[in-house]
């Protein structure tokens, strides 16, 4: 099969919503008892009970929409952690979405716990769709499990999905050909990938990275061709590291970047934001405004950064009269205002 037919005709259950960048990633707690080796949750998240929807931090409940606001979304991913240790929160999280924007908001949800009960509530509450990440410990002898039972008795649309690990092709097959009778209505196959936190535990089991630009571990796409090959009955599809960062996280930026950006900002290809940042405090603001006419809204004092900010133009015109050091900074316009670079003015 030619390579990119698996990529376009078999992209992922719900990833047209997903390749629009229109999936607001829930997550609703970082308590898991998974364990998993190659865990990528980051350390703000990993075993906190926390929430973040995208990167924003939420503390309260209501706060989810603000987000699902601004990247304008039409469905949304409830993570983890895992969701099932934290059913008020999870069924309160449901509701909040579906009340919001509507029965048609498909919300999906991942959970490693194999738990018949949980997830029959869950159905009950509205989930739309389940997706199952048993733990590694469990691959080779899933048949011992009650994971076929809870399958047959779920009527929403059930998969399984987990990341592909060279190591443990053998685990993989089994697990992948023992499930294929349960009637899942799809598996999803993840590039497995290299974050902060798992680094030092794929490096240990000899893994690196496919090339300097990528974070997907080598060998694991190749073992997507191979998992192909087994012909199984239940839909079976792919998605690659880059697939992920370039297309799913660039068209949610690009939205949330046209309900962010101020009007001195500057909406870049990429999507990120352009802008003039002039590191004086907040009591400069009128006299600089002042003395160089500059118009409302063109200037703003940045709280969070402690900054005065202006647009990009402006201050390349200013900079050199000012006794302050200046940048042309470009940021993401996600909750976190990540900076990609600084350049200095002056
Ligand atoms: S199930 Fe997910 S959140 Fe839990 S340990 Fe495994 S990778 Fe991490």
């Amino acid at each position: 099969m030619p390579k990119n037919s698996f990529y376009t005709k078999k992209l992922a259950k719900g990833c047209k919503i997903c390749e629009e960048g229109a999936k607001l990633v829930l997550l609703i707690t970082g308590l898991c008892n998974a364990r998993c080796f190659y865990c990528p949750l980051s350390e703000k998240k990993r075993g906190k009970d926390v929430i973040y929807a995208d990167e924003m931090r939420v503390d309260r409940i209501e706060e989810i929409i603000e987000e699902a606001e601004l990247i304008e979304a039409k469905g949304t991913g409830i993570t983890g952690g895992d969701p099932l240790l934290v059913m008020e929160k999870t069924i309160d999280a449901i509701h909040l979405l579906k009340n919001y924007f509507g029965e048609n908001h498909h919300i999906h949800l991942y959970t490693a716990t194999l738990d018949g009960e949980k997830v029959r509530q869950l159905e009950e509450e509205g989930l739309d769709e389940i997706r199952f990440h048993p733990p590694v410990a469990i691959w080779k002898k899933i048949e011992k499990t009650n994971f076929s039972k809870l399958i047959e008795k779920i009527e929403i649309d059930k998969g399984m999905e987990i990341p592909l690990i060279p190591h443990l092709k053998n685990e993989t097959i089994h697990l992948l050909k023992e499930v294929d009778k349960y009637g899942l209505d799809f598996i999803n196959l993840n590039e497995l990938e290299f974050s902060v936190t798992n680094m030092d535990a794929l490096d240990a089991l000899g893994y690196v990275a496919k090339n300097d630009e990528s974070a997907a571990a080598m060998g694991s796409e190749e073992m997507a061709y191979e998992m192909l090959e087994l012909n199984l009955d239940t839909p079976l599809h792919y998605c690659s590291a880059s697939f992920k960062d370039a297309i799913q996280l660039r068209r949610r930026i690009e939205r949330r970047a046209r309900n962010v950006a101020k009007m001195y900002e500057v909406i870049t290809e990429d999507g990120t934001l352009l802008k003039g940042v002039i590191m004086a405090g907040k009591e400069k603001l009128k006299e600089i405004k002042e003395e160089f006419e500059i118009d409302d809204g063109l200037i703003e004092w940045d709280e969070e950064k402690q900054r005065i900010e202006t647009s990009p133009f402006i201050l390349e015109e200013i900079a050199e009269y000012l006794p302050y050091k200046c940048y042309l900074v470009e940021e993401y316009p996600t909750a976190d205002r990540l900076e990609v670079e600084m350049i200095p003015l002056n």
